[in-house]
């Protein structure tokens, strides 16, 4: 069997020591992985001048798989986002993104398993007809969603919960204010849940989503809704289960992969041994599993349950006292 090669982007901030300790993670769980690293963002910006460099998008097309860093990207014009613009241009039209409780964490509930799958290229983020008017006072963006796009979105995530023996999926909409778009996706959601009789539909205003989420979120089990919604949902979900630390995300696209952390670059902790790898780890999980390599990905999260759950030597943001390399050798111990 070849080896597989995977894109590495160790990103900015607390980036590269989240990214480093996953690696050696997959190393000691028996991967056999070969990593090309590559740059963007911060680091990229200046080392060849721009933020997400060509020699970056090739070798991510090469490999196909990528295991990425948060990101900064600099405020000020002229500077689009590095994640939109991969996931554009990768195609990456599915956003996983799975909340798991652990026990022992600063958390309101017990027992969460939410996955949000968030339609990652259409909506209110496809940068479609972004103008500001001459004086400042008027700003306008399209928001365009496909039936091709909402099937494509909704199949996927139906098909997901069949594989993973997942009983319930909620289609999230706002059709009854934002009739054409949010009404062409709760359509089409309609229409495909018809498909799917061995799981049970429901569907669910945004709005009412959010307080259901707060008060009562052991209803939902798969959500699929459109690419804002899903957005902030998800980190409402990553808020149940203990923050953003705990939140990993899979980008998936018809032959391209990334996986990467839902959190950004922390810079106010970044060089301080602060930072918790979970959500890079769990993303690394959710990367195996995509490989087919279940059993591997099986002992990394059953690792990293125990360390987090024994409380042995967790990191700051999880109660504990430790650093993000006192916490990695205690996964790397278990392994
Ligand atoms: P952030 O997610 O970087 O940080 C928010 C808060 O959460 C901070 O207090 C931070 O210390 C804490 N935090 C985040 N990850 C943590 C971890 N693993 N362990 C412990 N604490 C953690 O959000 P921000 O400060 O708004 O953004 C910083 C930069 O990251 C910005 O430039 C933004 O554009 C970028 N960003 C990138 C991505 C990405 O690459 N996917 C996502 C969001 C933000």
């Amino acid at each position: 069997m070849t080896q597989q090669r995977i894109t590495v982007i160790r990103g900015d901030g607390i980036g590269p020591d989240i990214i480093d300790a996953t690696t050696k993670i997959l190393d000691k769980v028996g991967c056999d992985f070969a990593y090309d690293y590559a740059d963007a963002g911060l680091v990229a910006l200046e080392k060849h001048g721009e933020l997400l460099p060509q020699e970056t998008l090739d070798l991510i097309a090469k490999n196909k798989i990528a295991l990425k860093g948060p990101l900064t990207t600099p405020v000020g014009e002229g500077f689009t986002s590095i994640n939109v613009s991969l996931r554009k241009q990768f195609k990456l039209y599915a956003n996983l993104r799975p909340v798991m409780s652990f026990k022992g964490t600063k958390a309101r509930y017990e027992d969460i398993d939410i996955i949000t799958v968030r339609e990652n290229t259409q909506g209110m983020y496809s940068g479609l007809g972004q103008t500001v008017s001459e004086d400042g006072n008027e700003a306008e963006a399209m928001s365009k969603i496909t039936r091709e796009g909402a099937e494509k979105i909704v199949t996927f995530a139906y098909e997901m919960a069949r594989r993973e023996g997942r009983k319930k999926v909620t289609a999230v909409h706002k059709a009854n204010i934002l009739k054409s778009t949010s009404g062409l996706f709760l359509k089409v959601a309609r229409e495909v849940g018809e498909r799917y009789p061995d799981i049970e539909s429901a569907e669910m205003i945004v709005d009412n989503t959010c307080m259901q989420l707060v008060m009562n979120p052991h209803q939902f089990d798969v959500i699929v809704t459109t690419n804002l919604f899903g957005d902030i949902i998800s980190d409402l979900c990553a808020g149940l289960v203990g923050g953003l630390g705990m939140a990993p995300g899979a980008n998936i696209g018809e032959d391209c992969a990334i996986f990467e952390a839902v959190h950004g670059s922390a810079p106010d902790i970044a060089g301080k041994n602060l930072a918790n790898p979970t959500s890079v780890i769990l993303a690394a999980v959710q990367m195996l599993e995509y490989l087919n390599m279940g059993d591997k990905a099986e002992k990394v999260r059953s690792a990293l349950k125990d360390v987090i759950e024994s409380g042995d030597r967790t990191t700051r943001d999880l109660g504990g006292q430790d650093g993000t390399t006192e916490f990695t050798q205690a996964v790397l111990d278990r392994l």
